[in-house]
Protein backbone atom coordinates (compact mmCIF):
# COMPACT_ATOMS: atom_id res chain seq x y z
CA UNK A 1 0.00 0.00 0.00
CA UNK A 2 0.88 3.37 -0.65
CA UNK A 3 0.61 6.23 1.75
CA UNK A 4 -0.22 9.97 -0.67
CA UNK A 5 1.49 12.79 1.59
CA UNK A 6 -0.17 16.02 0.97
CA UNK A 7 1.78 18.55 -1.17
CA UNK A 8 0.98 21.04 2.14
CA UNK A 9 2.14 19.73 5.57
CA UNK A 10 3.91 20.66 8.41
CA UNK A 11 3.53 23.29 10.56
CA UNK A 12 2.26 26.75 9.51
CA UNK A 13 4.43 30.10 10.42
CA UNK A 14 2.46 31.08 12.97
CA UNK A 15 2.32 28.22 14.67
CA UNK A 16 6.28 27.59 14.09
CA UNK A 17 6.96 30.83 15.77
CA UNK A 18 4.74 30.17 18.88
CA UNK A 19 6.45 26.90 19.88
CA UNK A 20 9.93 28.60 18.75
CA UNK A 21 9.00 31.56 20.94
CA UNK A 22 8.21 29.01 23.87
CA UNK A 23 11.33 27.25 23.49
CA UNK A 24 13.69 30.27 23.78
CA UNK A 25 11.41 31.49 27.11
CA UNK A 26 12.51 28.13 28.33
CA UNK A 27 15.84 28.37 27.50
CA UNK A 28 16.08 31.46 30.11
CA UNK A 29 15.67 29.03 32.76
CA UNK A 30 13.17 30.98 34.54
CA UNK A 31 9.14 29.97 34.82
CA UNK A 32 7.43 30.15 31.79
CA UNK A 33 3.59 29.62 31.18
CA UNK A 34 1.49 28.98 28.30
CA UNK A 35 -2.23 31.05 28.82
CA UNK A 36 -3.90 27.75 27.27
CA UNK A 37 -2.73 25.40 25.05
CA UNK A 38 0.03 27.87 23.10
CA UNK A 39 -1.10 25.51 19.44
CA UNK A 40 -3.83 22.73 19.32
CA UNK A 41 -1.64 19.90 19.56
CA UNK A 42 -1.31 17.49 22.43
CA UNK A 43 2.21 16.61 21.19
CA UNK A 44 3.76 19.87 21.64
CA UNK A 45 1.98 20.59 25.07
CA UNK A 46 3.93 17.42 25.72
CA UNK A 47 6.89 18.61 24.24
CA UNK A 48 6.83 22.37 25.87
CA UNK A 49 6.03 20.61 29.04
CA UNK A 50 9.25 18.39 29.51
CA UNK A 51 10.89 22.21 28.51
CA UNK A 52 9.22 22.84 31.86
CA UNK A 53 6.45 25.11 30.31
CA UNK A 54 2.88 25.21 32.10
CA UNK A 55 0.12 25.98 31.09
CA UNK A 56 -2.32 28.04 32.83
CA UNK A 57 -5.81 29.56 32.25
CA UNK A 58 -5.65 32.77 33.89
CA UNK A 59 -1.96 35.04 34.84
CA UNK A 60 -2.90 34.92 38.41
CA UNK A 61 -1.47 31.16 38.42
CA UNK A 62 1.67 32.53 37.57
CA UNK A 63 3.55 34.02 40.57
CA UNK A 64 6.58 35.20 38.51
CA UNK A 65 8.63 34.91 35.11
CA UNK A 66 7.20 34.80 31.30
CA UNK A 67 3.74 34.50 30.12
CA UNK A 68 3.80 33.62 26.28
CA UNK A 69 0.42 34.58 24.70
CA UNK A 70 -1.02 31.75 22.51
CA UNK A 71 -0.84 31.60 18.53
CA UNK A 72 -4.49 32.44 18.58
CA UNK A 73 -4.41 35.88 20.42
CA UNK A 74 -5.95 36.83 23.53
CA UNK A 75 -8.69 39.77 24.34
CA UNK A 76 -6.93 43.38 25.27
CA UNK A 77 -7.93 43.05 28.83
CA UNK A 78 -6.17 39.68 29.70
CA UNK A 79 -3.01 41.14 27.96
CA UNK A 80 -3.02 43.71 30.62
CA UNK A 81 -4.02 41.43 33.50
CA UNK A 82 -0.73 39.73 32.46
CA UNK A 83 1.78 42.79 32.88
CA UNK A 84 -0.52 44.54 35.82
CA UNK A 85 0.80 41.30 37.72
CA UNK A 86 4.59 42.33 37.01
CA UNK A 87 4.87 39.38 34.63
CA UNK A 88 7.20 39.47 31.55
CA UNK A 89 4.90 38.75 28.29
CA UNK A 90 5.81 37.29 25.20
CA UNK A 91 3.40 37.75 22.63
CA UNK A 92 2.92 34.95 20.66
CA UNK A 93 0.15 35.74 18.42
CA UNK A 94 0.00 34.74 14.82
CA UNK A 95 0.73 38.48 12.85
CA UNK A 96 -3.00 37.26 11.33
CA UNK A 97 -4.52 36.97 14.15
CA UNK A 98 -3.34 40.47 15.01
CA UNK A 99 -4.46 41.61 11.71
CA UNK A 100 -7.69 40.45 12.32
CA UNK A 101 -7.86 41.62 16.05
CA UNK A 102 -6.87 45.10 14.44
CA UNK A 103 -9.74 44.82 11.54
CA UNK A 104 -12.44 43.41 14.73
CA UNK A 105 -11.94 47.07 16.75
CA UNK A 106 -11.89 49.33 13.61
CA UNK A 107 -14.95 47.81 12.44
CA UNK A 108 -16.36 48.48 16.11
CA UNK A 109 -14.49 51.88 16.34
CA UNK A 110 -16.74 53.14 13.10
CA UNK A 111 -19.49 51.98 14.40
CA UNK A 112 -20.70 48.80 12.41
CA UNK A 113 -22.53 45.99 13.88
CA UNK A 114 -19.53 43.43 13.71
CA UNK A 115 -20.48 39.81 12.90
CA UNK A 116 -17.95 37.13 13.45
CA UNK A 117 -18.04 33.98 11.30
CA UNK A 118 -16.56 31.58 13.92
CA UNK A 119 -17.04 29.11 16.86
CA UNK A 120 -18.11 31.14 20.12
CA UNK A 121 -15.74 29.53 22.47
CA UNK A 122 -12.43 29.07 20.53
CA UNK A 123 -9.88 31.06 22.31
CA UNK A 124 -9.23 33.52 18.73
CA UNK A 125 -12.97 34.26 18.20
CA UNK A 126 -12.92 34.36 22.41
CA UNK A 127 -9.63 36.90 21.42
CA UNK A 128 -11.48 38.83 18.85
CA UNK A 129 -14.75 39.92 20.80
CA UNK A 130 -11.91 41.59 23.44
CA UNK A 131 -11.67 43.90 20.77
CA UNK A 132 -15.48 44.30 20.01
CA UNK A 133 -17.35 43.46 22.87
CA UNK A 134 -20.87 43.73 21.25
CA UNK A 135 -20.02 41.28 18.06
CA UNK A 136 -22.43 38.83 17.44
CA UNK A 137 -20.57 35.15 16.42
CA UNK A 138 -22.32 33.04 13.88
CA UNK A 139 -21.10 30.03 12.90
CA UNK A 140 -23.87 28.18 10.40
CA UNK A 141 -26.21 29.44 8.32
CA UNK A 142 -29.18 28.66 10.23
CA UNK A 143 -27.67 30.79 12.66
CA UNK A 144 -26.95 33.97 10.17
CA UNK A 145 -30.17 33.46 8.94
CA UNK A 146 -31.28 34.38 12.07
CA UNK A 147 -29.46 37.87 12.03
CA UNK A 148 -31.80 40.97 12.24
CA UNK A 149 -31.68 43.81 9.75
CA UNK A 150 -28.69 46.84 9.90
CA UNK A 151 -27.65 49.72 9.29
CA UNK A 152 -24.07 49.07 9.21
CA UNK A 153 -22.62 45.59 9.36
CA UNK A 154 -19.13 44.39 9.31
CA UNK A 155 -17.85 41.35 8.99
CA UNK A 156 -14.88 39.11 10.00
CA UNK A 157 -13.58 35.96 10.57
CA UNK A 158 -12.01 33.30 12.75
CA UNK A 159 -8.90 32.36 10.69
CA UNK A 160 -9.41 29.00 10.38
CA UNK A 161 -13.06 29.44 9.09
CA UNK A 162 -13.55 27.74 5.29
CA UNK A 163 -13.98 30.38 2.73
CA UNK A 164 -17.29 28.99 1.17
CA UNK A 165 -18.91 29.46 4.71
CA UNK A 166 -17.16 33.21 5.10
CA UNK A 167 -18.52 34.02 1.17
CA UNK A 168 -22.10 33.06 1.79
CA UNK A 169 -21.94 34.63 5.25
CA UNK A 170 -20.82 38.17 3.43
CA UNK A 171 -23.25 37.50 0.55
CA UNK A 172 -25.88 37.01 3.15
CA UNK A 173 -25.28 40.30 5.19
CA UNK A 174 -25.18 42.49 2.33
CA UNK A 175 -28.78 41.39 1.75
CA UNK A 176 -30.11 42.40 5.43
CA UNK A 177 -27.65 45.59 5.96
CA UNK A 178 -27.72 48.67 4.66
CA UNK A 179 -23.96 49.18 4.57
CA UNK A 180 -21.63 46.25 4.56
CA UNK A 181 -17.79 46.80 5.27
CA UNK A 182 -15.89 43.12 5.11
CA UNK A 183 -12.71 42.38 6.49
CA UNK A 184 -11.92 38.76 4.64
CA UNK A 185 -9.64 37.33 7.55
CA UNK A 186 -9.94 33.56 6.25
CA UNK A 187 -5.90 32.70 6.94
CA UNK A 188 -4.21 31.79 3.36
CA UNK A 189 -2.35 29.15 4.51
CA UNK A 190 -5.26 27.05 6.10
CA UNK A 191 -7.01 27.43 2.50
CA UNK A 192 -3.85 26.44 0.70
CA UNK A 193 -3.73 23.21 3.05
CA UNK A 194 -7.92 22.83 2.63
CA UNK A 195 -7.11 22.61 -1.46
CA UNK A 196 -4.05 20.47 -1.03
CA UNK A 197 -6.89 17.99 0.92
CA UNK A 198 -9.30 18.23 -1.72
CA UNK A 199 -6.15 16.97 -4.24
CA UNK A 200 -5.75 14.24 -2.50
CA UNK A 201 -9.22 13.26 -2.20
CA UNK A 202 -9.05 13.39 -5.71
CA UNK A 203 -6.52 10.40 -5.91
CA UNK A 204 -7.91 7.71 -2.72
CA UNK A 205 -10.97 6.67 -1.11
CA UNK A 206 -9.01 7.10 2.73
CA UNK A 207 -7.64 10.16 4.23
CA UNK A 208 -5.83 10.10 7.53
CA UNK A 209 -5.77 13.88 9.11
CA UNK A 210 -3.41 14.12 11.83
CA UNK A 211 -3.84 17.02 14.32
CA UNK A 212 -5.33 17.86 17.62
CA UNK A 213 -8.65 17.05 18.53
CA UNK A 214 -9.14 20.51 19.33
CA UNK A 215 -7.59 22.36 16.01
CA UNK A 216 -9.75 23.90 13.93
CA UNK A 217 -8.47 23.71 10.74
CA UNK A 218 -7.66 19.91 11.47
CA UNK A 219 -11.53 19.13 11.61
CA UNK A 220 -11.74 21.44 8.59
CA UNK A 221 -9.62 18.73 6.38
CA UNK A 222 -11.67 16.21 7.92
CA UNK A 223 -15.16 17.88 7.19
CA UNK A 224 -13.55 18.80 3.16
CA UNK A 225 -13.01 15.07 2.62
CA UNK A 226 -16.34 13.81 4.24
CA UNK A 227 -18.00 16.14 2.09
CA UNK A 228 -15.82 14.51 -1.27
CA UNK A 229 -17.24 11.57 -0.15
CA UNK A 230 -14.64 10.39 1.46
CA UNK A 231 -13.67 7.66 4.15
CA UNK A 232 -11.89 10.35 6.45
CA UNK A 233 -9.68 9.46 10.12
CA UNK A 234 -8.89 12.12 12.41
CA UNK A 235 -6.81 11.02 14.71
CA UNK A 236 -3.58 12.94 17.12
CA UNK A 237 -0.89 9.93 16.67
CA UNK A 238 0.12 6.84 14.65
CA UNK A 239 -1.52 4.62 18.01
CA UNK A 240 -4.86 5.41 16.99
CA UNK A 241 -4.56 4.18 13.61
CA UNK A 242 -6.53 1.37 12.78
CA UNK A 243 -5.49 -1.48 10.85
CA UNK A 244 -9.34 -1.99 9.08
CA UNK A 245 -8.86 1.46 7.59
CA UNK A 246 -5.85 0.80 5.84
CA UNK A 247 -6.00 -2.58 4.73
CA UNK A 248 -7.43 -3.44 0.86
CA UNK A 249 -6.85 -0.08 0.22
CA UNK A 250 -3.98 0.47 -2.66
CA UNK A 251 -3.20 4.15 -1.49
CA UNK A 252 -4.54 6.10 1.37
CA UNK A 253 -3.76 9.77 1.66
CA UNK A 254 -2.11 11.21 4.70
CA UNK A 255 -2.14 15.13 5.52
CA UNK A 256 -1.61 16.62 8.90
CA UNK A 257 -3.12 20.25 10.72
CA UNK A 258 -1.11 23.25 10.61
CA UNK A 259 -0.05 22.47 14.14
CA UNK A 260 1.37 18.61 13.36
CA UNK A 261 4.41 18.24 13.40
CA UNK A 262 6.33 16.73 10.44
CA UNK A 263 7.38 13.67 12.35
CA UNK A 264 4.37 12.98 14.25
CA UNK A 265 2.84 12.44 10.36
CA UNK A 266 6.09 10.36 9.47
CA UNK A 267 5.90 8.11 12.30
CA UNK A 268 1.46 7.46 10.95
CA UNK A 269 3.14 7.35 7.45
CA UNK A 270 4.81 4.51 9.11
CA UNK A 271 2.65 2.84 11.09
CA UNK A 272 0.18 2.67 8.32
CA UNK A 273 2.14 0.63 5.74
CA UNK A 274 3.05 -1.93 8.17
CA UNK A 275 -0.54 -2.53 9.05
CA UNK A 276 -1.56 -2.58 5.55
CA UNK A 277 1.22 -4.75 4.92
S1 LIG B 1 -3.35 28.72 10.77
FE1 LIG B 1 -3.02 30.74 9.83
S2 LIG B 1 -3.80 32.17 11.36
FE2 LIG B 1 -3.51 30.22 12.41
S3 LIG B 1 -1.45 30.31 13.28
FE3 LIG B 1 -1.27 29.35 11.25
S4 LIG B 1 -0.80 31.04 9.83
FE4 LIG B 1 -1.60 31.93 11.73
Amino acid sequence: MEVLLARENGFCFGVKKAVELTEAAAETGRSVYNLGQVVHNPKISERLGALGVKVIKDPAEAKEGIVVIRAHGVPPEMRAKIEAQGLECIDATCSLVLRAQRFTKQLADEGYKVIILGTPEHPEVVGLLGFAPAATVVETKEEWEKLPRMKKAGVVSQSTQPPWAFKDLVSHVSEISQETKVFNTVCPVTVKRQHAASELAEQVNTIIVVGGKNSANTRELVNLAKMQGRNAYHIENADELQSEWVRGEARVGLIGGCSTPMDTLLEVKERAEKLAA
